[in-house]
């Protein structure tokens, strides 16, 4: 499958070969940074992308959840003409930040106020700040397999790695009697508990209710500061996994599809902990509220995503997953697809994981087999197995997906079983 993929994408690996000359690793996102070399797009619309050899593929990756409006939503690109006419970024404020931050506190139950950022990373970068400077404690709880940004990775088993720039302290996900453990251990040091309400890097695992109803008891408890990284589960309501569970915690991160897919992140909270920007901490940022992502989020999230098209994509990619699963069930093979709403990940074991793990040598296998010959089959996803539907996804496309996972297992059967 390698060797067919690298024959038909001349002009992708001559890239990544000149690309390596400049770039540390060949691009800067590690995720994109699969072998043999990854495929270049050049040009997108709707749902579709066309690489640089002229393929052309269904794109369900979806920008791992930040291209949620796909590629030429009409409303975006005309607030982003009009915003481009204007000017670009003029070191002030503007209306359009405060329109966005209307939106999201509207929305979002445990935001009273809000800051922006670039990137989710520096959201929980800075979320966490905020906590450590308002508890006035130095320890975090997060949990292995978990994902909050670049240098904020969590292996799925085993300890801390030295890399990280805070000091963590790690529990296991979706484990109460772990979580316990570790946050009476650090009870009186303990900032705050920081958790994705389901794991995304992680591979679309959920959070179960009870862990994250625990979570916020042992936050109460030790008076640590309960953090949901909402950067990607925040499209599975209105509201975000907070509304949906009817969990709130003390902060949130926001990130991803937020700025119709500009570069964005935010973190907000407790109108308490948040005022701490009033004048103690500083949050810098040239970029923070750049003209082009506080407009097109406006946008975004006043006009496109309103709370009723998240629950009706959360319901879309609900069904979607069964009807996959019943790909695997049916013909008795370990292949089934983890996730909530519109994110699912492919998992090649059965029962369905609901837990963190280090996947074998096998699964690795088959995760790379399946994306190639998604890839064959024209169909763009995360190397990793990851499906992000976008809102321009029809159910044509649906269907098409349904028959290549389908055909999968028919030829890879023998590889499965
Ligand atoms: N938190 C979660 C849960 C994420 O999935 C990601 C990105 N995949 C981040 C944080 C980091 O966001 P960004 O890539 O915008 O820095």
């Amino acid at each position: 499958a390698r060797t067919a993929y690298a024959a038909k994408r001349p002009r992708s690996a001559a890239l990544h070969e000149q690309a390596l000359e400049v770039l540390a690793g060949g691009n800067t996102r590690t995720v994109i940074a699969y072998g043999p070399f990854p495929t270049a797009m050049t040009r997108g619309e709707d749902c579709r992308l066309w690489d640089l050899d002229d393929h052309a593929y269904l794109d369900l990756c979806g920008e791992y959840t930040a291209g949620l409006f796909g590629h030429s939503e009409p409303r975006i690109h005309a607030v982003l003409h009009d915003v481009l006419r204007r000017g670009i970024n003029f070191a002030s404020v503007g209306p359009g930040e405060e329109k966005l931050a209307r939106i999201v506190c509207a929305r979002f139950p445990s935001i009273d106020r809000v800051r922006f950022t670039n990137s989710g990373t520096e959201g929980n970068l800075m979320a966490l700040t905020a906590a450590r400077a308002f508890t006035g404690r130095d320890k975090i709880m997060a949990f292995r397999g978990g994902y909050h940004g670049g240098v904020l990775t969590f292996p799925a088993a085993g300890s801390s790695p030295s890399t990280l720039p805070l000091p963590f302290v790690l529990a296991d996900y979706n484990d109460n009697d772990s979580a316990i453990a570790v946050a009476r251990a650090h009870a009186k040091d303990l900032a705050a508990i920081i958790v994705e309400p389901m794991q995304g890097s992680g591979g679309c695992l959920p959070a179960r209710p009870d862990f994250l109803a625990t979570l916020r008891d042992l936050a109460n408890e030790t008076g640590a500061v309960l953090i949901f990284d909402e950067v990607m589960t925040s499209r599975h309501s209105g509201g975000g996994m907070q509304a949906r569970l009817g969990i709130t915690p003390d902060m949130t991160t926001l990130g991803k599809y937020i700025a119709g897919g500009m570069s964005f992140g935010a973190f907000g909270g407790r109108a308490d902990i948040m005022a701490q920007f009033g004048g103690k901490l500083s949050h810098a940022g040239t970029f923070n509220n750049n003209v082009l992502s506080m407009s097109a989020g406006g946008v975004a999230m006043g006009e496109i995503f309103t709370a009723e098209v998240a629950e009706a994509h959360f319901q879309r990619g609900e069904a979607l997953r069964a009807r996959l699963d019943d790909i695997g069930a049916a013909k008795g093979l370990p292949l089934c697809f983890t996730g909530l709403g519109s994110m699912m990940t492919v998992q090649f074991r059965t029962p369905a994981p609901d837990r963190p793990f280090v996947p074998t040598a096998r699964e690795e296998q088959l995760r790379e087999l399946f994306f190639f010959d998604m890839l064959e089959a024209g169909i763009y996803l995360a190397r990793r197995g990851m499906v992000a539907l976008s809102l321009p996804v029809g159910d044509a496309d649906l269907d098409r997906f349904v028959a290549a996972v389908a055909a999968f297992a028919d030829n890879r059967a023998e590889l499965l079983r």
